[in-house]
């Protein structure tokens, strides 16, 4: 599923297209980024335009993953709904 992140470091990802909303991101007012990762780790996107990308990705390192798994509970790669159960009870 498509969703939008900021690659200014802040972490922001949002399902719908907008823009940074955080005063000391260094993407601030800027546009998301459309990705379409299914991990929630968004590849490069998140440090792409951090002025130090490898500094900034080790320090939020253990906010990233705590991310990617609430990002991969909320969007579940099944895509197809589950199956009806066929009601069968009609035994009166
Ligand atoms: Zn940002
Ligand atoms: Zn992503």
């Amino acid at each position: 599923m498509l969703h939008y992140v900021c690659t200014g470091g802040c972490l922001t990802v949002q399902d719908s297209k907008g823009f940074c909303q955080a005063t000391t991101c260094c993407r601030f007012r800027n546009p998301l980024t459309p990705c379409d990762c299914t991990d929630g780790y968004h590849g490069n996107w998140l440090f792409r335009n951090h002025p130090e990308p490898e500094k900034a990705r080790s320090a939020a390192q253990a906010e990233v993953k705590k991310k990617a798994v609430a990002f991969r509970k909320a969007h579940p790669l099944t895509e197809t709904e589950p199956a009806k159960k066929p009601s069968t009870s009609k035994h009166h």
